[in-house]
């Protein structure tokens, strides 16, 4: 009998692709099922980044790119980085991969031996245990919760830091919460790791232009610890890109180097026309971005307000992303019918029979006693979900 390997067989399955098969599979089977749980933007790729595609193809960008990208590409997101966040990433610390997925498993399968601990900030983007399972580190989990905006404190990350600890990982703008770190909370974490100079931090910015409050904050924004800092980033949100599968590091030449062996390995770089796109995206002004960002503010806002009128529920206001991470302790143990709802998953899988809505339970996340709603929908969409959330749960008892 053919066995599995270990590795595999302790991976989770990524639970908000899970829970978007799942509602993918419902439509195909005639039912009327509202998916607010995979995050992804609901606009399409801006023609001009579509252009610069079909001229791609028809001027024969076919062929293998190099390892780590088109040199005009990695200058122009050099240049992106500069005018944006105020960092300076030569071409040749720059390693563009298939998706920021790849980024992170590139950067985490660089740094992690066996047994290296890698402290994660919960609520996390779920995929940043399984890769570093993948790669034999030991997930450390620090808990925030929503009193504190879902954020931790430098204490506790100094405090969490062993003489095992190799790695930091968190996103901000979060996923799942919508949080930002401020510049004085990013100082924070930084002055920990001036302190710990062998650890490194990945710093997830894929969410980085859906920004509700003020200018992005980058964490390698500070010199002393710049080399200890891998930027994440990438062209599927703000870009409207999912698809296409582009995103990139900055982060120091031992590092970009150690990623580009990865990936020569894996999978020989992006594809072309993808990162002929790119390139269009990258020297686009952002602030064509803006009718995209005040949609996305106007949508938080409607669910936001609809969210509070739910007894029971509470949701902090996040200023960024696309995601909201409600608590809703208030439900557990409570009935319908022969229904009892024991965990965030229990309720996550009531909203979907009872209110065809799907969402993603907070346990995939790091978090119990919440459930994520990706708003990157339409507002018509939005109020008809919401209204049936709050019809179900007003059924238990
Ligand atoms: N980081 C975070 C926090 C995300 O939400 C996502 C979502 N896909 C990614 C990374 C990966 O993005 P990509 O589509 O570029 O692989
Ligand atoms: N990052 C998105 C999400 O959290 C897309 C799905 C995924 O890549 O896991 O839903």
């Amino acid at each position: 009998m053919i066995q599995l390997s270990d590795r595999l067989l302790a991976m989770e399955e990524s639970a908000t692709i899970a829970m978007s098969r799942i509602s993918r599979e419902l439509k195909a089977a005639g039912k009327d099922v509202i998916s607010l749980s995979l995050g992804e933007p609901d606009f399409f790729t801006p023609e001009f980044i579509k252009d610069a595609a079909k001229e791609a193809l028809d001027q024969n960008y076919t062929m293998y790119t190099p390892v780590a990208g088109y040199d005009d590409l990695r200058e122009s997101i050099s240049l992106k980085f500069k005018r944006d966040n105020g960092l300076n990433y030569s071409k040749d610390q720059i390693v563009v991969s298939t998706g920021a997925k790849q980024s992170i498993a590139n950067a985490v399968l660089s740094c992690i031996n066996p047994g290296d601990e890698v402290i994660i900030p919960a609520p996390y983007w779920v995929s940043y245990i399984e890769i570093v399972k993948v790669a034999e580190g030991i997930p450390v989990i620090v808990h925030a919760g929503i009193e504190t905006d879902f954020k931790i404190t430098a204490k506790q990350f100094e405090d969490a830091i062993t003489p095992k600890t190799k790695m930091m990982i968190f996103s901000s703008p979060c996923n799942p919460t919508g949080s930002l770190y401020s510049q004085e909370e990013l100082r924070g974490l930084a002055d920990v790791l001036v302190k710990n100079p062998s650890v490194v931090v990945i710093s997830d910015e894929i969410y980085e232009h859906i920004n509700f409050v003020g200018k992005h904050q980058s964490l390698a924004q500070f010199p002393e610890i710049f080399d200890q800092v891998i930027t994440i980033n990438g062209v599927s949100k703000a870009w409207a890109m999912t698809g296409w599968r582009l995103g990139y590091i900055g982060a120091s030449k031992l590092i970009a180097d150690a990623c580009n062996k990865v990936q020569g390995q894996f999978t020989s770089a992006t594809c072309s026309i993808a990162q002929r796109a790119a390139i269009v995206a990258m020297k686009a002004d952002p602030a064509v971005l803006q009718d995209m960002i005040k949609a996305f503010k106007s949508r938080r806002d409607l669910v936001l307000g609809m969210l509070k009128e739910m007894p029971g529920v509470k949701a902090n206001t996040p200023e960024g992303a696309f995601y909201i991470f409600p608590d809703i302790s208030y439900f557990i143990g409570k009935k319908y019918k022969d229904t009892t709802i024991t965990s965030a998953h229990d309720l996550c899988l009531y909203l979907l029979s009872e209110a065809m809505v799907a969402l993603v339970s907070g346990e995939s996340f790091g978090s119990n006693n919440c459930i994520r709603i990706s708003y990157a929908a339409s507002e018509e969409t939005l109020v008809k979900a919401m209204t049936r959330v709050k019809e179900a749960l007003a059924k238990l008892a």
